[in-house]
């Protein structure tokens, strides 16, 4: 009796002891788990060639572009659910929603002539991709943005005030020009980095160049004054090697960063068969120069460079109902670091 009361004075303390490290250990637990890809890195900000963590380390995020916000399926993808899916399961830290503005096959649904449809459909990627503590890249996507420009300017003052604040948020002011020169793309260019400026002092501002975003050695030559600004650079691994990589080194050499906010495996018009060996050297050039790359593109339609099988839908998603080019992306996205 008096044996078995001295133990248990004994231990007493210990238990206690033991209790309180137990909760702490939790709490630490709990805190690593609430850390997500945004909270640890901050806002994005370019420093000489490269984006920097709110660190000062330079970083680089993997992920999906959403396709054409105007195409015929697109609420199948335009949607949390999906968003959700790519942050858990493919461990995607950046996604792109693509807002069609006015094509000829838009059926009126684009922004130009449906500006509230549309900017909710924008709205919901990226209030998924801020629930789920991911990048999200607000993509003007068009062809000829200088046709649009007041639009432009009207619907980017609204996302800065919105979400200016939230370092999720980067600015994609003009897809891919085609034709237009540099100087054409820094005319549209100007005002519409002005309006988001003038809400949003600081997130980052991504600018397309010209030649389906492929310049980006001219663009770097006669540069837009902005203290964030990336230079956008796609490319296609069926189509485009050493000679476009050249012309990112220039770029990056005049001290220029860049951001490839679409890419692919396949070929540039999104079809032909995946190339793995020029898809390497392009991983490798990315990952030495800490560029951010997101792939195109999550959907269903009948061409190679789609993730998901034909026809499919969300649900094809969800249940890895994944196209060749879908299983190749989703491991190199899961396998990427961003440091
Ligand atoms: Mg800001």
């Amino acid at each position: 009796m008096f044996f078995s009361r001295s133990i248990f004075s004994f231990k007493k303390p210990s238990y206690l002891l033991l209790a309180v490290l137990f909760f702490l250990n939790a709490l630490v637990i709990q805190n690593t788990y609430a850390q997500t890809v945004v909270t640890e890195n901050g806002r994005l900000q370019v420093k000489g060639n490269t984006i920097v963590n709110k660190n000062d380390k330079p970083v680089s995020f993997a992920g999906n572009s959403l396709f054409w916000s105007i195409a015929h399926n697109a609420s199948n993808f335009y949607n949390a659910e999906t968003i959700t899916h790519l942050a858990k399961n493919w461990k995607t830290s950046i996604i792109r929603a693509s807002m069609g503005v006015k094509e000829q096959w838009d059926s009126g649904k684009g922004y130009i002539e449906s500006p509230d449809f549309q900017k909710q459909r924008i709205k919901t990627i990226v209030d998924a991709a801020i629930a789920n503590g991911i990048y999200v890249i607000i993509d003007w996507h068009s062809h000829d943005a200088e046709n649009y420009q007041k639009e432009a300017i009207t619907f980017f003052t609204d996302m800065a005030q919105t979400y200016g604040s939230n370092a999720n948020i980067i600015y994609e002011i003009y897809n891919e020009p085609i034709h237009q020169t540099w100087r054409e793309v820094k005319a549209y260019a100007l005002p519409v980095i002005a309006a988001i400026r003038a809400k949003d002092p600081d997130n980052l501002i991504v600018v397309g160049t010209p030649q389906w975003s492929q310049d980006v050695n001219i663009a770097a030559r006669n540069p837009i004054e902005d203290a964030n600004l990336a230079y956008t650079l796609h490319f296609y691994a069926g189509s485009h090697g050493q000679i476009l990589r050249n012309k990112a080194q220039i770029a990056l050499d005049n001290n220029k960063a860049l951001f490839v906010t679409e890419w692919g495996a396949v070929n540039a018009d999104g079809n032909g068969t995946i190339n793995k060996g020029e898809t390497k050297k392009w991983l490798k050039f990315l990952k030495k120069n800490h560029i951010s790359h997101v792939n195109w593109a999550v959907n269903d339609k009948d061409e190679t460079s789609s993730i998901i099988n034909v026809g499919k839908g969300k649900a094809g998603l969800l249940n890895n109902d994944l196209t060749a080019s879908g299983e190749f992306i989703k491991e190199i996205i899961l396998k990427w670091s961003a440091k």
